[in-house]
Formats: C-alpha cells, sequence, structure tokens
C-alpha cells in the first residue's frame, strides 16, 4: 500500500461557473484556472499522483498546453486512473477536505461523491468529501478563493 497527499487552491473569479468533482455549483462566482479550475478534481488528481510517485497535475496537463484549456478535470482524473491501471495499482480510499466560506457545499456532497466516484470507476464508499469553513480567517475565509486537502491510498491489484 501506498499513501498519497494533494493540495490545491484557486481564486474566485467573476463569470465562470463553480465546478467541483465534475459537478455545477450553483454560485455568483466562479474559480480562475487554465483547466475548468475543479480544486476538488485536481487535489484528489495530486493525491492519486503522489501515491504513486507519477509527478503532479501540473507536470502531466501543463497550463501552457492549449489541449487542457478549459479542460474537465474530471477527464483528467480518469487519465489518471487509467495510469494508475497501467501501473497495476488500485485505489482503496480517497478523503479529501475543501475549505471555503461559501458556497455551503452540504446539499451537494452526494452529487460530489457520486461524480468523482463514477470519473474513477470506483464505489462511492471508497470515496469522503468533507467541507469546512475557514472562520473567515485567510484568504478563504474573506472569500478570495477556495482551496482543498486530500489524501488517497492505493495497493497494488492481485
Ligand atoms: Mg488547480
Amino acid at each position: 500500500m501506498r499513501i498519497g497527499f494533494g493540495y490545491d487552491s484557486h481564486r474566485f473569479c467573476e463569470g465562470r461557473e463553480l465546478v467541483l468533482g465534475g459537478v455545477i455549483i450553483p454560485h455568483e462566482k466562479g474559480l480562475l484556472g487554465h483547466s475548468d479550475a475543479d480544486v476538488l478534481t485536481h487535489c484528489v488528481v495530486d493525491a492519486i499522483l503522489g501515491a504513486a510517485k507519477l509527478g503532479d497535475i501540473g507536470r502531466l496537463f501543463p497550463d501552457t498546453d492549449a489541449q487542457y484549456k478549459d479542460a474537465q478535470s474530471v477527464q483528467l482524473l480518469k487519465e489518471v486512473m487509467a495510469k494508475l491501471d497501467g501501473l497495476g495499482y488500485a485505489v482503496c480510499n480517497i478523503d479529501a477536505t475543501i475549505v471555503a466560506e461559501k458556497p455551503k457545499l452540504a446539499p451537494y456532497m452526494q452529487a460530489i461523491e457520486e461524480s468523482l466516484a463514477s470519473h474513477m470507476n470506483i464505489d462511492i464508499s471508497q470515496i469522503s468529501i468533507k467541507a469546512k469553513t475557514q472562520e473567515r480567517m485567510g484568504f478563504e475565509g474573506r472569500e478570495e478563493g477556495m482551496s482543498c486537502y486530500a489524501v488517497c491510498l492505493i495497493e497494488r491489484k492481485n
């Protein structure tokens, strides 16, 4: 078994959709980024890549590469799962925490977990997504952006 850790953050901006785990979340602001800026999916991807020592999302999918402009991050997650499979590893479980003052994410958690599980081809019991505010401290607390932390355990397939 191997463990990986992921972290990501993105700045809020006007005129973009907020996408978390491939799910569009109703909010007056979206996140700024070259891709869809899906901070949760980026974080999960980095946790998986870290566990398998495959580098990081920026190295695999550079933001200087036009083919990743406005890319759906869950499609990158699918590619990373295929790489992991090719190496002979499977994901045991993912645990992630999204840090955001707003919007309230509890109503969307089930949909987010289902979306990630389906894009990863794992069972929903293997993925746990949580959300916290930052008690109005820091950039998340000032609603300048969102961040996310995730761990991933992988194991060699028999
Ligand atoms: Mg990112």
